[in-house]
């Protein structure tokens, strides 16, 4: 006789596939057959990361289970089965297709839908919900043939919601009921920073405003009419205006059901019958629905235990705190955000400049923090909400919590995560505090954040932790005197700044050289490339001479950047901006002999695409014949320095830019560096040049020149910083020469010089003291160094170009000279560009009519 119970679970999402992984990985384990319904076509997935299927993530990085880990694990899933019915008293669950399935325990984990507002219009084609992956793919394949969408909602999954129909590149509208954005979440002037910010992205956002109706055409969607009579157009639209528990089967059998819907638990999750857990979004604990992973996860080991035969674990209130980046901007909300706490005071900082907000609310006695807001910067949350979590004290100065580190003052930055107990909740995901991380940091001698998440799962939830666990490790691995490995990967135990000073004292020539002294193996994609930068930024020899040119990366190997469809772009260097009429005659020239897409870059080059491997030389050798030179636009390297047009023509003008910007530009191009590098040279203040959005970056005065550093664009813009005023042009060199050499010799590898600053100590006192007051004695010798790549700068396509050798890499094929016939190209703007994946398979042939003869 069988004496294993019998176990059905119904649904298999997150806390479903949680339940079954605990139970099947425990020693509650033995005894039970488990089957488990699933009325989604696929295995339970991660809906917390759903909108990454729209950042290339695809379905199949959201995989949490697989149909063999189940078959091993012994349980059994009945994959797109809806159970429809559950019999009590006969203890059968019911499928759709007709099965009957008997349980001697059940666990419902059927989570929420979400809920649509009963609008008129809402069953036209265009409307959608965002909740499962098949809502995602429903609402990709319509978005390809419309412009407009909206999303009905403003909450933390609207605006998710309104980040994916930007992404697919459709003009987006939020349209909020309530007058703020995420009302739960933030305050009035958290709503309207974050506001602010997302309008700065081109989203339109419509706060309140009640929707109501869709209006539908033709069985479509074309716009939505609001209450106060206004209209807008738009062509889908995505509800997103809260989730209501899907309790309907404990509803038909019999289950008590909390008066705001969800089937009522207790605190071990077991419902009104005894043999029925619920657990997940369907339960309702405590009169109350948890629309967050984390309870649900809490609930799906509590169910397990309590199959197990009990245990002391129940359920308490839970932490409804959230940070989430939305639209890029990070939003978080933790505690009593909104002061509700009798006595509470507000210690706020507001930053419009910078789309900042942050709230901290403390104690009545000014003791403890009791929660707060953060908008457009939340790296401190974790920490804070540690801190209300663990009743830790406050700093003297609260607001040194919120405040940024400024550059030489020991003040703000918040606390040191070597401050908080152990017993602070790192990660709110998997429950994860600061003891045990440091616990299995000590005992398991963990060494790398990958290995910490491995170990105790914190930080592979939402995310959100990671940074904290990874300052915690840093702090651990101090105190233990282990010394971490700063090596640029596996070949070289040095960081770059430490080989770069090797490579200097033991003037090596080559990789090889450095390799046998320093390093162990033949090298890899990181450190080639990294040595080989050095080694230019040092001896300044020709990238791709006999030792040098098996190290470079695919850009700096064909000396032009490499495109999506595998052809290449042509940038002349055009310094300060200044061009001939003969020179843009010829740029023209070029690009109608070769069919090149031509466009003007925002830092005054023109760039022309679509250059095969094979064309480059011979485009070279018309544009160096016209007195253009390489631009270095593929590597590491100075790329531009931009000018405004100054006192030469503007009536503003205090001094004449172009021509610095010029100068700048020849003194300092084809030095290579550990980054990129921009530049900017503006005529007076009004700054039309943007020269501090660069990484080096000057503007007139009436006496001379203000010198700004380390400021960029990119991913994260940082404004640079004024290292010194009122400067003549000599003086502006100097100082650019010995910055820049500093920067050089001590940045990592990649890092741009924003970057670099912020983790300099003392920051820009700092460098002005190295740079200007020469305090560490080594101005001369940065300034030498300078001098040596000036003295030995070779435009490298004129090197190319004399050498038959080198022009042999520059063929497609190594044994033929024709182009490569793989190149479709789609007309575009009386131009073109290479075709997409799809339209590449519908063509039956290349476009040869767009490949000119050479
Ligand atoms: C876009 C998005 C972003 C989110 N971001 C976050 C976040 O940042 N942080 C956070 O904490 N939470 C977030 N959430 C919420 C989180 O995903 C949920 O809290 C969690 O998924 C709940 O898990 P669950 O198993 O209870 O429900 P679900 O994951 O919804 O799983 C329930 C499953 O049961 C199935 N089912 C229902 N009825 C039946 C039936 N009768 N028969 C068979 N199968 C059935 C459903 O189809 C579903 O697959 C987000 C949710 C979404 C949609
Ligand atoms: S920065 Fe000054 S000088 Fe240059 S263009 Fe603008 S207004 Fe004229």
């Amino acid at each position: 006789m069988n004496s294993r119970r019998r176990l059905v679970v119904v649904g298999n999402g997150m806390v479903g596939h949680r339940f079954v992984d605990q139970l099947t990985s425990g020693p509650q384990s033995d005894g039970w057959d488990v089957t488990v319904f699933c009325d989604e076509t696929r295995l339970a997935y991660d809906r917390v990361n759903l909108s990454k299927f729209f950042e290339g993530q695809g379905a199949d990085g959201l995989t949490l289970a697989t149909a063999e880990h189940y078959a091993a694990a012994g349980v059994r899933v009945l994959v797109g089965q809806n159970a429809v019915a559950v019999d009590r008293a006969a203890k059968v669950v019911r499928s759709s297709t007709g099965q009957a399935v008997p349980y001697d325990r059940l666990v419902l984990a059927t989570g929420s839908y979400p809920f649509v507002p009963a609008l008129e219009g809402r069953e036209a084609a265009g409307c959608f919900v965002y909740r499962t992956i098949a809502d995602l793919e429903a609402i990709r394949a319509y978005a390809a043939d419309v412009s407009v969408g909206a999303v009905v909602g403003g909450g933390l999954l609207g605006l998710e919601a309104a980040n994916a129909l930007r992404n697919l590149g459709l003009e987006t509208h939020v349209v909020e009921m309530a007058a703020r954005l995420m009302p739960l979440q933030v305050d009035e002037i958290g709503g309207a920073v974050l506001k602010r910010r997302i309008e700065a992205l081109g989203v339109g956002v419509h706060t309140g405003m009640a929707t109501k109706r869709i209006l539908v055409e033709e069985g479509r969607v074309v716009g939505l009419q609001f209450a106060d009579g206004g209209q807008l157009d738009t062509a889908m639209v995505v509800f997103s205006a809260g989730i209501r528990p899907r309790d309907e089967l404990g509803r038909a059998c019999g289950l008590a059901i909390a008066s705001r819907a969800g089937i009522v638990v207790d605190q071990h999750c077991r419902t009104s019958d005894p043999d029925i857990f619920a657990i997940g979004e369907c339960a309702s604990w405590d009169g109350r629905v948890y629309g967050l992973v984390a309870p649900g996860y809490r609930m799906a080991e509590i169910a397990v235990e309590q199959l197990g035969g009990g245990g002391d674990r129940h359920l308490t209130t839970f932490d409804m705190s959230t940070k989430l980046k939305l639209l890029g901007v990070d939003v978080a909300s933790f505690g009593d955000a909104f002061g509700l706490d009798a006595g509470a005071h507000t210690v706020s900082l507001v930053d419009t400049v910078a789309g900042v907000y942050k709230r901290l609310v403390v104690s009545a006695d000014k003791q403890r923090l009791l929660g707060g807001i953060l908008v457009g910067d939340a790296a401190a949350y974790n920490q804070l909400l540690a801190m209300v979590q663990t009743r830790t004290a406050l700093p003297a100065e609260p607001d040194e919590l919120i405040l940024p580190r400024r550059e030489g003052s020991t003040r703000g930055g918040g606390l040191s995560p070597a401050n908080l107990p152990a017993e602070a909740l790192i990660c709110s995901c998997h429950n994860v505090s600061k003891g045990e991380i440091c616990e299995a940091i000590a005992t398991k001698n963990l060494l790398d954040v990958p290995s910490v998440k491995k170990c105790t799962k914190a930080g592979s939830g939402c995310g959100s932790c990671s940074t904290l666990v990874g300052e915690i490790l840093k702090v651990e691995l101090k105190k233990a005197g282990v010394t971490v490995n700063h090596g640029i990967c596996e070949h070289f135990p040095h960081s770059r700044q430490e080989l770069f000073h090797l490579v200097r004292v033991k003037r090596h020539r080559t990789f090889d050289e450095v390799a046998e002294a320093h390093g162990k193996g033949a090298g890899c994609e990181i450190c080639k490339p990294a040595v080989a930068s050095i080694l230019a930024s040092l001896w300044n020899e020709y990238v791709l001479g006999p030792d040098h040119a098996g190290l470079q990366d695919t850009n700096d190997r064909a000396l032009a950047n490499m495109q999506r469809d595998g052809t290449y772009s042509v940038v002349p260097r055009v310094p300060g901006g200044e061009i001939t009429p003969r020179q843009l005659i010829v740029l023209g020239e070029v690009a109608e002999r070769f069919g090149l897409y031509s466009k003007i870059t925002g830092a005054q080059r023109v760039d022309l695409f679509g250059a095969t491997l094979d064309q480059l030389p011979a485009i070279w050798r018309q544009l160096i014949a016209a007195g253009f030179e390489s631009g270095h636009a593929y590597g590491k390297a100075l790329r531009t320095v931009k000018s405004c047009v100054g006192s030469t023509w503007c009536r503003f003008g205090v001094q004449d830019s172009v021509s610095f910007a010029i100068r700048l530009e020849n003194r300092y191009k084809g030095l290579r560096s550990p980054h990129k590098l921009k530049a900017a040279a503006s005529g007076c203040a009004r700054e039309c040049a943007e020269a501090q959005g660069k990484d080096f970056g000057v503007i007139a005065t009436e006496k001379g020149y203000n010198l700004y550093v380390c400021g960029n664009g990119g991913m994260k813009p940082q404004h640079a910083q004024l290292l010194a005023s009122d400067l003549d042009e000599d003086t502006v060199l100097r100082y650019v020469d010995r910055f820049l050499m500093f920067y050089v010799r001590t940045a990592d590898r990649l890092e741009r010089t924003a970057t670099w600053l912020n983790k300099l100590e003392g920051g820009i006192e700092y460098l002005r003291r190295v740079v200007v007051d020469d305090a560490l004695g080594i101005a001369a010798e940065l300034e030498a160094e300078m001098k040596n790549v000036v003295d030995t700068y070779q435009c490298e396509w004129t090197t190319t170009l004399g050498d038959p050798d080198k022009l042999k890499m520059f063929r497609t094929f190594v044994n033929s000279d024709a182009p490569d016939p793989g190149i479709v190209r789609v007309p575009l703007r009386q131009q073109h560009r290479p075709a997409t994946v799809e339209e590449r398979q519908s063509m039956v042939r290349p476009a040869e009519t767009d490949r000119r003869a050479q």
